[in-house]
């Protein structure tokens, strides 16, 4: 059975919305996911990069993110076929590591503990796959890398992009997808 590894952070999990909506709450500023779409946040607002990277060491900014539309559905036909894997970057946020649990509790109750992975780098992670949002994560994994769509990564090239959770069923599920269609 071939190995997926899929991150967490605008993969599973909307973090791009979740920074969109401190931004108006501490800030009052507002900013769509559009706007932000292949710049930086400094071509968008005025409100300084470390503010916003602040907000990720805070409790609570891991627990309440939405979940990215048709992510679990296409996981759980995943695990049909496949070994399926969360590998989330999480010891860089301390905090985060029992947030990201309880959220997989909440949303993705069908994964198992034992197949949830907290880790720094990621290019120890051993797969067939990796679908991610981070080429410093893409870049350096020996399997086959998968770019998942965010602002952050809209102008990069050079590797297969999936751009909704529908788009990574059609290209790891094709034959699922055919049999919906006869
Ligand atoms: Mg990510």
């Amino acid at each position: 059975m071939q190995r997926i590894a899929i991150d967490m952070d605008d993969v599973l999990a909307d973090a791009t919305g979740r920074f969109l909506d401190y931004l108006t709450t501490r800030t009052g500023v507002e900013v769509t996911k559009q706007q932000l779409w292949g710049r930086d946040w400094a071509d968008v607002t005025d409100i300084h990069r470390s503010t916003i990277r602040s907000w990720v060491y805070e409790a609570g900014f891991f627990r309440d993110m939405a979940v990215l539309p048709d992510a679990q559905d296409v996981v759980q036909k995943l695990q049909e076929r496949y070994e399926v894997f969360i590998v989330s970057a999480a010891m860089e946020f301390p905090l985060s590591l029992k947030e990201k649990l309880e959220w997989m509790a909440e949303h993705f109750p069908f994964v198992d503990w034992r197949y949830i992975v907290f880790c720094g780098h990621k290019y120890m992670i051993k797969a067939d796959y990796l679908i991610d949002d981070h080429e410093k994560n893409l870049k350096p994994f020996e399997g086959t890398p998968i770019l998942f769509s965010a602002p952050h990564n809209a102008n990069l090239t050079g590797y297969t992009r999936v751009s909704t959770w529908r788009e990574v069923e059609q290209l790891l599920l094709p034959n699922a997808v055919e049999i919906v269609r006869t």
